[in-house]
């Protein structure tokens, strides 16, 4: 089904939070418009396509679907993933100097698992440098509490439950390393984006998810 005549419904593409040029220059606004504005909205598009064409999926939601991701179609496997890893992305990133810092608690909680700030931003760039072709590094809470770095590939998440159970948990952090996340401004240089990131992320929103999940548990 092409993209225009997708059903419009029920999943929507998020507005972005800040402008398409406010997070330059770590990502530049023409990466910012198709990235949100096509790649984005295919995800969105292609998983209502495969919501209408199956009556098993009405009514799920998102996150109801990453729970059982194993026993659904690849069509909601990715474009589903797509849309919550997206949607996520742009939330936990803010223009440069706006984001905050980690939260007390969540900075004692690194230092706890990585030894140093530093150390964990080793870590997760080390991540998604080591994620071979497209996918995500990640930083999650585990089901017991501890923080973990984890990669997935494409665009599963740590929420699916196909993801191995050691890599499982709730995200408070992403990057995404698809190519088209960063090739318009950084080439092929993948190293480079991962270190340069950190100027955008929204630690105000890490901090809150990071409360959220102790709370979960
Ligand atoms: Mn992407």
């Amino acid at each position: 089904m092409a993209a225009a005549e997708a059903p419009a419904g029920p999943f929507t593409l998020p507005p972005l939070p800040y402008a398409e040029e406010a997070l330059a220059p770590v990502i530049d606004a023409e990466t910012m418009k198709l990235h949100w504005g096509a790649h984005h909205r295919a995800y969105v598009n292609n998983l209502n396509a495969a919501v209408a064409a199956d009556p098993a999926l009405a009514g799920l939601s998102l996150e109801a679907m990453m729970a059982r991701m194993s026993t659904l179609p690849k069509a909601v496997r990715d474009n589903g993933g797509g849309h919550w890893n997206h949607s996520f992305f742009w939330a936990i990133m803010a223009p440069p100097g706006t984001g905050g810092q980690p939260s007390p608690r969540l900075l004692a909680a690194i230092i706890d698992q990585f030894g140093s700030l530093p150390a964990f931003r080793k870590a997760f760039e080390q991540a998604g440098l080591r994620q071979f072709g497209s996918g995500w590094a990640w930083l999650i809470v585990k089901p017991d509490g501890k923080l973990a770095v984890t990669s997935t590939a494409n665009q599963d998440n740590p929420l699916m439950d196909l993801v191995p159970a050691a890599e499982r948990g709730v995200p408070i952090l992403g990057n995404d390393v698809w190519e088209h996340a960063y090739y318009l401004s950084y080439r092929n240089r993948r190293g480079d984006y991962l270190a340069k990131w950190w100027e955008v992320v929204n630690w105000n929103d890490v901090n809150r998810r990071f409360e959220d999940a102790r709370k979960r548990r």
